[in-house]
């Protein structure tokens, strides 16, 4: 039974998954390392029950408390953006939510830490990632556009919630050749953009439109 519950059956099959993964394959996405993830990490584990049977959908879906989980597309995306400039051993992400980019971010980095304002998706996202036994992960219940400075610097930093402009904490924090991945703008009409920091200057480039709940200040428990 608890084997099936993680494997999942029917609508939460293998089979379903490898849909899914086919379908982002034709929208883009190129990096096998990043669909064999997404192939692997249950998403509906990280959903209410209710909506398992549509978690393999390419779309986000209600976590509680206003908040979404990323579009699995969305998520391989930005992935896929973080890994192109070379390996990622410690990284940083800005909004845990329901944690599944957080899963399937943790295959990539030996170090990950995660921030996340509401308290009981921090604590949701604790439980689903120990029961998975991903164990690279540490997380903090804080306002994450302060960062996390005392494990600074980052090869990668991303941000799932979008702010009008990114906290400058968080590129003081982004090691040379760092990449920090981030929707930007207000909301309805966000750009996802990689910041690259170079020894003397960070480079962006803009991915495309994207949309995203906003990123807000203070804790809400
Ligand atoms: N990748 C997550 C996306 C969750 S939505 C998932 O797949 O589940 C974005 C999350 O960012 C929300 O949970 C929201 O509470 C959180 N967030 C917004 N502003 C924040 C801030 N300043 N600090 C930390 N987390 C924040």
């Amino acid at each position: 039974m608890e084997e099936q519950r993680l494997t999942g059956i029917g609508m939460t099959s293998a089979r379903t998954r490898e849909r899914l993964v086919q379908r982002l394959e034709d929208q883009g996405i190129r990096d096998r390392r990043v669909l064999d993830r997404i192939s692997t990490v249950p998403r509906h584990l990280f959903v209410d029950e209710a909506l398992a049977s549509r978690a393999y959908e390419d779309t986000a879906l209600p976590i509680g408390f206003g908040q979404t989980i990323s579009q699995p597309y969305i998520v391989a995306r930005m992935t896929e953006a973080l890994l192109a400039g070379g390996p990622i051993g410690r990284v940083l992400e800005i909004g845990t939510g329901c944690g599944y980019q957080t899963a399937v971010l943790a295959a990539f980095a030996a170090e990950l830490y995660t921030i996340e304002r509401i308290e009981p998706l921090l604590g949701r996202a604790r439980r689903t990632l120990r029961e998975l036994k991903i164990r690279n992960v540490r997380f903090r219940l804080e306002d994450g556009s302060a960062g996390w400075r005392a494990r600074a610097p980052f090869d990668a930093i991303l941000l799932t919630a979008a702010p009008r402009v990114v906290p400058a904490a968080l590129f003081e924090q982004l090691a040379v050749g760092g990449r920090l991945v981030a929707p930007v703008g207000a909301e309805g009409r966000q750009t996802l953009v990689r910041h690259t920091r170079t020894e003397t200057r960070l480079e962006r480039e803009l991915l495309g439109p994207v949309s995203f709940v906003p990123l807000l200040s203070g804790l809400q428990r």
